[in-house]
């Protein structure tokens, strides 16, 4: 993915517009974008760098959210706050153990569910059937008997995990309805911004529109699917949601 950066303009594009161009242009358009570390690399010695500063403002704030969104796990942000608190001065660490909290709120050890996936409902087995829709993998615990008038499945996607673009056509009837029970996801319908779902969202999904849902890059993420009964229903399975729309995202 590329790195994109407007606050230095957004904020000092009058009052100094050159540090501006060097904030947007090069710090972030030009030394971000190098290539040589990954992104997830890059932004956890950013933090460090600010932690061992004792910069514990806002700016920590952004590049902790920043480094969880390229990947850095609740554990390994831990770890290194940890890590650098030895070197760098324990009440920097505190300082920045507040702000880390904060942004993986939900995550790991933050989470009451962290060791039980699934949620109330169960994870139930690999979702082995529908593995060529889905990037990463996902558990199916159905609820109802199979052939039942409603069917209700509860869905669980490992972090990163999401479904391919997807139709569930009806010629009467139909549709989808989700409603979330653990962690946190996306759900995105086609010409609309992806929308963030947490424990307690319901998400009505007509028959006919082109969706997809899934986890966050950082949570694992359960819903209750229910199809509902209608006339002609078929999945219709189409391109999945490629890293670049899903690493675009915003945290
Ligand atoms: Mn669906």
């Amino acid at each position: 993915m590329t790195i994109k950066q407007t606050a230095g303009r957004d904020a000092l594009g009058k009052f100094a517009p050159d540090f501006a161009h060097f904030n947007d242009d090069v710090l972030f358009g030009e030394n971000w974008n190098n290539t040589d570390l990954d992104l997830k690399t890059r932004s956890l010695i950013t933090v460090v760098a600010l932690v061992a500063q004792g910069i514990t403002d806002s700016s920590l704030a952004y590049h902790i959210a920043n480094a969880r969104k390229h990947g850095v796990s609740q554990k390994e942000m831990a770890s290194a706050i940890t890590h650098v608190a030895f070197y760098a001065g324990w009440p920097k660490a505190w300082a920045a153990f507040n702000l880390a909290k904060e942004v993986y709120a939900g995550d790991g050890a933050n989470s009451a569910a962290s060791e039980l996936h699934g949620g109330f409902f169960g994870l139930g087995e690999p979702n082995d059937a529908y593995a060529p829709f889905f990037i990463g993998q996902s558990y199916l615990n159905a609820l109802t008997t199979p052939d039942d008038y409603l069917p209700i499945h509860n869905v669980t996607f490992e972090p990163g995990c999401r479904n391919n673009w997807h139709i569930h056509h009806a010629s009467k009837g139909g549709g989808q309805v989700l409603i979330c029970v653990d962690g946190e996801g996306w759900y995105q319908e086609e010409g609309k911004p992806a929308q963030r779902l947490h424990p307690g969202d319901v998400v009505e999904i007509p028959a006919n529109v082109k969706h997809w849902h899934g986890a966050t890059a950082n949570s694992w993420f359960s819903h209750l699917a229910f199809g509902f009964p209608g006339e002609d229903t078929c999945n219709e399975w189409l391109e999945p949601v490629d890293d670049e729309q899903y690493g675009a995202l915003e945290i």
